[in-house]
């Protein structure tokens, strides 16, 4: 007899986003800014003074205050994960139950799904508006009509890079009462946020994530912030010891450095406004190939192309990793040398592939 795994499993595949090794990595929208010394040294001999025979801290108070102090929070309303994926899997695995439904939009990060399929749960998909931007009234209406219990999105949006102002964040809020998960995974590059409101809306969670701004994606930290209610029951629902000692103490670090990370921060923004000037200049030179570039509030860059496989595949011959969607390139800022590496990259590719249609 042979083990027969579950229908919904079966289907399954490790999650594994890039094969190979490449010199320039702008595909997974990480921080290109490692660690000064001076700070590798701090969080060294914190590590190493560690009593790593002993559980963390199960409810992470150190960190939870470092991320409320640099945030302006209550440190009450701060519950900590490993990254912010597995608050997307305690949400979705704990506030819902089988066969209901949560609302999703597309385009967006593709994990709300994925957990909430794993659950069982009902996945509506919202559209966007034609142009990649969100419609409210008829997201409202959407998750009405399906009868939502949640409703989850990034904003600003992975992929897209479109963000939706705090205005029309407000009129969806005060519209619904089912559970409004909000991802700020990237809000640290815009000046939307609803962190400084939340405390209006008791049916909202919104979520932050150490990954990307902050640059510490390689430790896995991510919070949810929530009124007293959700808090207390996401504490409950989460396992004990769900964010490990290393991660708590190399996080309270970092986040007591507040000019360190605004300074990495504004630097990162100008430079993914750099890039997307860049490629808003090759658009206007290739528009029958970069069909359009988006609007970014992030540190990546959004562009609908139908040679997307083309591009991608000729980029990953110039050692340049970037993310590929199906009639879409999403590229995340890098270094200067590595975005000029990149525009030089995609400049011969655009020329390559310019000069081969005008032989046809
Ligand atoms: C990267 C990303 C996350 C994941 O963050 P982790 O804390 O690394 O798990 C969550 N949401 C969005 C929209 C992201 O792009």
């Amino acid at each position: 007899m042979q083990y027969q795994l579950n229908q919904k499993l079966a289907d399954l595949v490790p999650y594994d986003p890039i094969q190979g090794t490449y010199q320039i990595r702008l595909d997974a929208n990480e921080s290109y800014i490692s660690l000064p010394g001076e700070l590798r040294r701090q969080i060294g001999e914190a590590v190493a003074a560690l009593p790593l025979n002993r559980y963390p801290d199960p409810l992470s108070q150190k960190v939870n205050e470092a991320f409320a102090a640099y945030y302006g929070l209550n440190p009450d309303c701060i519950t900590s994960g490993n990254g912010s994926d597995e608050l997307i899997s305690i949400i979705t695995s704990c506030f819902l139950e089988s066969d209901d439904t949560i609302v999703t939009l597309e385009h967006d990060f593709s994990m709300y799904a994925f957990y909430s399929s794993l659950y069982e749960l009902k996945v509506e998909v919202c559209p966007k508006r034609q142009d990649l931007t969100i419609d409210v009234d008829r997201l409202i209406a959407f998750c009405k009509e399906t009868h939502a219990k949640a409703v989850v999105f990034s904003n600003p949006c992975n992929p897209t890079s479109l963000g939706l102002g705090r205005t029309e964040i407000r009129r969806l809020l005060n519209a619904l009462d089912c559970l409004v998960i909000l991802d700020e995974a990237y809000m640290d590059f815009w000046d939307q946020s609803m962190l400084p409101e939340l405390s209006a809306y008791d049916n909202c969670i919104i979520l932050k994530t150490c990954s990307k701004a902050l640059g510490l994606a390689g430790i896995r930290l991510g919070f949810a912030v929530a009124g007293k209610t959700i808090t207390r029951a996401l504490r409950a629902a989460k396992s004990p010891y769900n964010t490990d000692m290393i991660a708590q103490t190399i996080g309270t670090i970092l986040l007591q450095q507040p000019d360190y990370l605004h300074a990495c921060t504004a630097q990162i923004t100008e430079r993914a406004k750099q890039l997307y000037r860049g490629i808003t200049q090759l658009q206007s030179k290739y528009p029958n190939i970069l069909e359009q570039v988006y609007n970014s509030r992030t540190n990546f860059v959004y562009v609908r192309t139908s040679y997307d496989a083309q591009l991608y595949q000729m980029l990953l011959d110039a050692s340049i990793a970037i993310r590929r969607f199906r009639g879409f390139l999403r590229i995340c800022t890098g270094s200067s040398e590595e975005n000029a590496a990149l525009l030089e990259a995609l400049t011969q590719s655009l020329q390559t592939l310019s000069a081969k249609e005008e032989s046809l």
